[in-house]
């Protein structure tokens, strides 16, 4: 049974900094874990306005901050102006969370090795030498292109919209990066959406579903709906489908894990998601 621990005056505190962040499930998914390992510890979310990154930074440092979520806008920003870098958020130049290193704060990027931590746990899939592909080209998908170049893919297919922004996404991925068309997915083991489409206010297909084939693995980001109709296109199909929760909770587990030094308590994290997403 979780143990509940009322804060005191030893208590150490974590947060997440964006702007808008009070649909935020960062809370909801820390303070669950800090429950069933009965740590003092508590997380809380501030609303930080685009530019003010530096000053939150200086409140992390002059408060003693144990841990800090950073979210959008910020995450470009605030890779800017910690110490240091992690090499996955040196190579994105987005810092998806901080911590104190002594005087020093150090920024990280958990959300590719969220993801590849995920597609193994939920889909048993393993990117090393494989062929995916991933639609998009923004912070999402630049992170996850990275991760599956780093967990050695055979390649990284990149899908998007608008050609310059593919292809720089898809040179995060060395020489396994290729800027591709929509065509080339019907040779993937592995299709991500990394874009929007099939939230509920943007609803539809982010590919065509003529492309699909037998035995490939499709993944979607996106977590509201939990069945986007790209993932009930590729059921429907017999495909192995995943959406997004597992990326949050594992990008979030990554998280814990560097602000703690404990190992994460994954099924507590699952559930506290699981709970409120139901809850709506
Ligand atoms: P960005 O806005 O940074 O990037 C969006 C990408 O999608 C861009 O490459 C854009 O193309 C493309 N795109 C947007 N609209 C369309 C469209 N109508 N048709 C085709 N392509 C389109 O978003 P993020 O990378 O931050 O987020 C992407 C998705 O990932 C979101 O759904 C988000 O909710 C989800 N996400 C999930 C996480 C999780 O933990 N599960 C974590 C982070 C994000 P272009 O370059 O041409 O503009």
């Amino acid at each position: 049974m979780p143990v509940e621990v009322s804060p005191s005056g030893t208590t150490r505190v974590a947060a997440v900094i964006g702007d808008p962040v009070r649909h935020s499930l960062s809370p909801v998914i820390f303070n669950a874990a800090f429950r069933a390992l009965a740590l003092d510890w508590v997380f809380v979310a501030f609303e930080v306005a685009r530019g003010d990154h530096r000053r939150a930074l200086d409140g992390v440092r002059a408060l003693g901050i144990d841990g800090l979520s950073v979210t959008m806008p910020h995450k470009t920003a605030v890779a800017g102006c910690v110490d240091r870098l992690s090499a996955e958020a040196a190579a994105l130049g987005a810092v998806n969370c901080v911590t104190r290193d002594g005087a020093e704060l150090v920024g990280h990027n958990t959300d590719g090795a969220g993801f590849v931590q995920a597609l193994e746990a939920e889909a048993g899939f393993e990117p090393a030498g494989r062929v995916c592909a991933v639609l998009g080209a923004g912070g999402a998908a630049r992170a996850v292109v990275l991760a599956l170049a780093r967990a050695g893919a055979a390649k990284v297919l990149v899908v998007n919209r608008s050609a310059e922004r593919g292809q720089a996404a898809a040179a995060l991925a060395g020489e396994a990066g290729v800027p591709a068309d929509q065509p080339a997915l019907a040779g993937a083991d592995l299709i991500v959406n990394a874009t929007p489409v099939g939230m509920a206010d943007q609803q539809g297909l982010p590919l065509d579903t003529g492309l699909l084939r037998p035995g490939q693995v499709v993944a979607d980001l996106i977590y509201v709906p939990a069945e986007t109709p790209l993932l009930r296109e590729a059921r429907n199909r017999g495909l192995v489908a995943v959406n997004g929760v597992g990326m949050l909770v594992h990008q979030a587990a990554l998280q814990f894990e560097q602000f703690t030094g404990q190992p994460p308590p994954l099924e507590a994290m699952r559930a506290a998601v699981r709970d409120r997403l139901a809850a709506g």
